[in-house]
């Protein structure tokens, strides 16, 4: 008999086990933290064209241990139920990972939206908000989405906008999602927030030298090889930050039309310009264009970065994968057969539920500035402005010499939202990545960053659940 294909949620389910195993979970509790809570099916019709075309959603909710549940919704022709729960799952492993006090839960609408008109996609997405918020699957106190593949601020704002004119009278209603556009609600740094945090998970493997000995490589990130298959919002800001600011080299793009190959370096924002201008990578002068994607996959590099979607490191592929790092931007690029390969070849994978968790940690800080009702550091900004202004002439008195330049440019200047979301993801990525390390030291029968990750998030969510008395 031939193996069956797992599902999306198998895969995950069975990746979670191992953290379960070594954490000696009773079999009760295990099953209560992997199942999912509750999911929607919506059906509904929307007039396009002249003609009445039905439209199927779906909204998960993978754990209620914390209010509100958090996670995107994706736009894709293959969304179907096993996806969305399986991404909701992640999403609360994710929550609990990085400190974001929020339950799992995800999204997703069967529509190719490249095949709609702006205001088609408007009503389609008003009447999928509709459909969600009447049952109680959309409320900034409940159930916050935000964007995923497909869907980005543009969505964001017509959720928001179709949930106040249903509640005008919630006056957290700007809440009620995440990654709006900033005059919207929204919050700097949101839109880039995932590949940011990516950039400053990488920055952190490589701040501890024997992190990068054990992946089999040397030194800091400048010059390591990556390839990156989706140049999307994750893909590209990821590539974009660590090519511009640390000195990777991006030496392969794979897209949906074929894959652009430069041994000395892409330009990440040339390509991007590209991709918008002509719907693909193919005659981008930046590099050579090759049609073979899957081969690109085990091109040998530093760095493979899955920045599209799930399943693409299958048991097919696993084995000849050509890379010492394989970091998971995307949800669940790796089957659990190709991850276990991948562990046996000894090549390291930072995981999909830690790495592409800066998303989901700038959203809480929109949610907690919404909730607020003001923008980080409207109060503060001056008075830390005015504050360095005294410590600059306090030294100057004192020293009877002129600060440098820069100490005046630094010392004087506030902070403002950018950097304080910056700031926060910063310290948010560094603090889960030593929480992680810890662990495996503390457990040596933890050999993977995933299963640490995990053996974390199940450790929180078991005691929060511990907390409430549900066992
Ligand atoms: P996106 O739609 O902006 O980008 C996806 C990119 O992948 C597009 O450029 C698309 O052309 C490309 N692509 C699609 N299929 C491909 C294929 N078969 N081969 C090569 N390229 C392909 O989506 P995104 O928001 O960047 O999300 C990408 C992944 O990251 C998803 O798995 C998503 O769940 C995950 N993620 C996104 C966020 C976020 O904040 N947007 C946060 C966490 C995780």
């Amino acid at each position: 008999m031939p193996n069956k294909k797992k599902s999306f949620r198998e895969n995950v389910d069975l990746m979670v086990d191992r953290a379960m195993i070594v954490k000696k979970l009773s079999p009760g509790l295990a099953a209560a933290i992997k199942q999912c809570n509750a999911v929607i099916k919506v059906q509904f019709p929307v007039e396009i064209k002249g003609k009445t075309e039905m439209f199927t959603g779906y909204r998960a909710t993978h754990s209620s241990h914390m209010l509100p549940v958090k996670g995107g919704i994706r736009y894709s022709s293959d969304v179907n139920q096993d996806e969305v729960e399986a991404l909701a799952s992640l999403m609360t492993y994710k929550c609990a990972i990085v400190d974001v006090p929020f339950g799992g839960a995800k999204g997703g609408l069967c529509v190719d939206p490249l095949k709609y008109e702006r205001d088609e996609l408007q009503r389609i997405t008003r009447a999928y908000a509709r459909e969600l918020a009447i049952r109680g699957f959309l409320s900034p106190a409940t159930n916050v989405p935000a964007p995923d593949m497909g869907t980005g601020p543009r969505e964001m704002a017509w959720i928001m906008d179709t949930y106040k004119n249903l509640y005008p009278e919630d006056i957290n209603y700007i809440a009620c999602v995440t990654g709006k556009p900033v005059h919207l609600g929204g919050v700097r740094g949101r839109t880039e927030a995932t590949g940011k945090g990516i950039q400053y998970a990488l920055r952190e493997l490589f701040r501890f030298i024997d992190d990068v000995e054990k992946c089999g490589l040397s030194g800091d990130l400048s010059n390591k090889r990556m390839v990156v298959q989706g140049l999307g919002n994750v893909g590209y800001h990821a590539a974009k930050f660590l090519s511009e600011e640390d000195g990777v080299k991006v030496i392969a793009v794979i897209e949906r039309d074929g894959v652009i190959t430069n041994p000395k370096g892409i330009n990440i924002d040339d390509l991007r310009a590209h991709i918008i201008k002509a719907g693909g990578v193919k005659g981008f002068s930046g590099g050579s264009f090759g049609e073979d994607r899957a081969g690109a996959m085990t091109i040998e590099c530093d760095i493979l970065m899955p920045a599209a979607m799930e399943g693409v490191i299958t048991e097919e592929n696993a084995g000849r994968i050509n890379a010492k790092i394989v970091a998971e931007a995307a949800n669940g690029p790796t089957t659990f057969e190709a991850d276990e390969i991948l562990r046996k070849r000894g090549i390291t994978v930072i995981p999909d539920a830690f790495l592409n968790s800066g998303g989901v940690t700038v959203s809480y800080f929109e949610w907690v500035r919404n909730i607020g009702h003001i923008r980080f550091g409207r109060m503060g900004r001056r008075f830390d402005e005015l504050r360095g202004q005294h410590i600059t002439k306090a030294i100057e008195e004192i020293t009877g010499k002129k600060l440098p330049e820069w100490a005046y440019k630094e010392l004087l200047r506030g902070a403002d939202e950018l950097d304080l979301v910056y700031s926060g993801l910063d310290d948010t990525m560094r603090t889960a990545w030593q929480e992680i390390r810890e662990v495996m030291a503390q457990n040596p029968a933890i050999t993977d960053y995933r299963t640490a990750a995990y053996y974390i998030a199940i450790e929180k969510i078991e005691r929060a659940y511990h907390a409430m008395g549900v066992y």
